[in-house]
This record gives C-alpha cells, sequence and structure tokens, in this order.
C-alpha cells in the first residue's frame, strides 16, 4: 500500500509524526514537498515562507520515508495551466474567508500530487481541520481513490501548535502565541462544566485572546464539524477554531468537542 504524505517542507516535529504513522500502515511512504503558489494570496507569505530543503532532506531521511517527490513549479502548473478544484461553501468560510482563493489552490495541489504518486492513503493533521474536511469532500465528491489518515496536532510542551510559521515570531512573540492553546483550554473547561452555548464558549475564548496585548483575532469560531457552519450549542462533533495574529504571523488552532454523555476534546 502506498502512502503518501503532503507538505509544504521547513518540516517539524508535526510533519514526521504523519511520516511516522504512515511507516505503520504503508509501504512504500513518499513524502511531498512543493510550496504551492495557488494556495498564496497575493500579500501572503510566499516569498519568505521558510525552505530549509537540507535540513528537510536530513530529516526525510532519519524517518526513513521511502521516496519524495519534489516537483518544480513548472511540473505541477506548466504554462496555460487553468483548471482547478473547487469545493463549494465551505471553502468560503472562516480561512476561505480571510484566504479567498487558498483552498482553490490546496484542492488543485492535493488532487494533482494524489494523481501523480497514486497514493492508497494519504496523511493530514488535524491542526489544519478545515483543509481535511475540504479534502475529504473532494474525495468524495470526485470518486478519488485514497483513503484519508487524519492524525492528531503535535504540540509544543507550552501548547503552542507545531508551524511552520513559528520560526517567524520573535522572542516574546514566542511567548504570547500560547495564548492561542490558553483559549481553547479556557473553551474546554467551560465545556467540562456543562456549557453548551456556543456565544459564551466564544466569549470565554476572546476574553482570553484579549487578554494577550500582541494577539489580534481573525475569528474565534464554534461550528460543526462537518460543514463548518457555526451553531448555537456544542453537540455532536464541532470544532471550535481559532486564527489569530501575533505581531504579523497568523497563527491557527483547533480543538475538536464531541458532546455526547461527556463531553471528549482532542487539542
Ligand atoms: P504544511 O507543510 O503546513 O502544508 O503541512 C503539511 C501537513 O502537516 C498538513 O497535513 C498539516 O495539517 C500537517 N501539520 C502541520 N502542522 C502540524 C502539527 N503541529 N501537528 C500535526 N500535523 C501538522
Amino acid at each position: 500500500m502506498i502512502g503518501l504524505v503532503p507538505t509544504m517542507g521547513a518540516l517539524h516535529a508535526g510533519h514526521l509524526a504523519l511520516v511516522e504513522r504512515a511507516k505503520t500502515e504503508c509501504s512504500p511512504v513518499y513524502a511531498s514537498i512543493f510550496l504551492n503558489p495557488t494556495q498564496f494570496g497575493p500579500n501572503e507569505d510566499l516569498s519568505k515562507y521558510p525552505h530549509p530543503l537540507e535540513a528537510d532532506l536530513e530529516k526525510l531521511t532519519n524517518a526513513r520515508v521511502d521516496g519524495l517527490f519534489l516537483p518544480p513549479a513548472e511540473e505541477i502548473y506548466p504554462p496555460g495551466f487553468s483548471t482547478y478544484v473547487h469545493v463549494e461553501g465551505i471553502s468560503e468560510r472562516l480561512e476561505g474567508k480571510s484566504r479567498p482563493g487558498h483552498f482553490r489552490g490546496v484542492a488543485t495541489v492535493v488532487l494533482k500530487l494524489f494523481e501523480v504518486v497514486q497514493p492508497h492513503f494519504a496523511y493530514f493533521g488535524r491542526k489544519d481541520a478545515q483543509q481535511v474536511r475540504i479534502i475529504q469532500k473532494m474525495v468524495r465528491d470526485l470518486n478519488l481513490n485514497v483513503e484519508l489518515v487524519v492524525c492528531p496536532t503535535v504540540r509544543e510542551a507550552d501548547g503552542l501548535a507545531l508551524s511552520s510559521r513559528n520560526s517567524y515570531l520573535s522572542g516574546e512573540e514566542r511567548r504570547s502565541a500560547t495564548v492561542l492553546f490558553r483559549a481553547l483550554q479556557a473553551a474546554e473547561m467551560e465545556l467540562s462544566a456543562g456549557m453548551r452555548d456556543t456565544l459564551e464558549l466564544q466569549r470565554v475564548m476572546r476574553r482570553i485572546l484579549g487578554s494577550e496585548p500582541r494577539a489580534r483575532v481573525d475569528y474565534a469560531e464554534i461550528v460543526d464539524a462537518d460543514r463548518f457552519e457555526p451553531v448555537v450549542r456544542a453537540g455532536g462533533r464541532c470544532y471550535a477554531l481559532l486564527a489569530v495574529r501575533i505581531g504579523s504571523t497568523r497563527l491557527i488552532d483547533n480543538m475538536l468537542i464531541q458532546v455526547g454523555d461527556e463531553v471528549v476534546v482532542e487539542l
């Protein structure tokens, strides 16, 4: 069974956890590194996105991947390229609203990676929950023959979700950046105490985020885990989703909430 771990490089332990999981389920396991220009807006960080290729190669070698797909941009987007995948509805919300065109770029490149590599299993992080949901929809809607495996978010000891963009943070910003995790934890506490009103849960998250002077909230919402639409009460499977700027660095994080007889969260 072929396993694929798609990445944009600047690899960290979150990416390597995907490789590790893939190694337990597939052989061969391939990784891809492609800094996909179509998922970046004109004013985003494509040009400054880190690309430490040597270090990435070493990490993938140590992780014993069986192959690396490292295509040049012209191979993915040859001259005259004009076909894109758009997953309607969910792509327009949250990350898609803040980053118009982002998910069109993501869906298009992931479909192309699937077509080239033909994996049986593909590994994604729950850190990018909306992205995973969009790819799941694409796989179903287009009858793609691949199974998606969603892996938990890998965090620093203080809770900050690993991200290639964390390298943009100054020392002070790095300390402030834990506010996303703290806000999610505060919502978790309220949920455990029985709170289901999502407006109240959002208020709790915003209060924590507001206590950090370097943080500017883009969104702090609770949505159902299927369509990513806002919900009035936390119930079934939903997500608390955060997008926050710390200085000029935009970070996202989330918590999966499963409400049954008890509340179970995955951070
Ligand atoms: P990226 O290189 O940022 O496009 O990420 C490649 C894959 O790694 C995506 O499926 C991400 O969701 C996943 N990923 C990124 N950060 C983490 C993390 N902290 N924990 C787990 N998976 C992650």
